[in-house]
């Protein structure tokens, strides 16, 4: 079934010239991008974003690292993006990854893991509307 999801490039991954790299493996992915924009959290913003993890230990560290420099923001479109994305992205460790997987090959910690991408339908509702409005979206 045709669905979106949110993917994000993070700061350590736009800081790192792995813009580029990332999206070639969504293109190749039949993810089409419908919706881009780079963009730079303040704090607060990154706080809302993350309002899920707010009693989590690490919540004050990934909100700094969030809006500590431009993230590119977008929406990923085609069969299953959600999923399809997730696996592309690989486990939030880096370490327990897969191989190929976007995390494994070019993350350096648990936080600082160069993507974000959407965990269901009710999430990619919510973080697209968080970025974009229906005008942005291509059809
Ligand atoms: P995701 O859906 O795979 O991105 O993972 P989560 O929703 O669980 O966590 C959100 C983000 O918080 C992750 O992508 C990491 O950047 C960060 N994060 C998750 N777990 C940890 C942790 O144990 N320590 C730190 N410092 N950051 C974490």
């Amino acid at each position: 079934m045709k669905e979106r999801t949110l993917g994000i490039i993070k700061p350590d991954g736009v800081a790192r010239k792995l813009i580029g790299r990332v999206m070639e493996r969504l293109e190749e992915a039949e993810l089409r991008i419908v919706a881009l924009k780079m963009i730079k959290l303040s704090k607060e913003q990154a706080k809302g974003f993350y309002k899920v993890h707010e009693r989590k230990p690490f919540y004050e560290s990934v909100t700094d690292f969030m809006s500590s420099g431009p993230c590119v923001v977008m929406v990923l479109e085609g069969k299953d993006a959600i999923e399809k994305y997730r696996t592309l992205m690989g486990a939030t460790d880096h370490r327990k990854a897969a191989e190929g997987t976007i995390r494994r090959d070019f993350a350096t910690d648990i936080e600082k893991n160069v993507v974000h991408g959407s965990d269901s339908k009710v999430t990619a509702e919510y973080e697209i509307g968080f970025f974009f409005s229906t005008l942005e979206i291509a059809g």
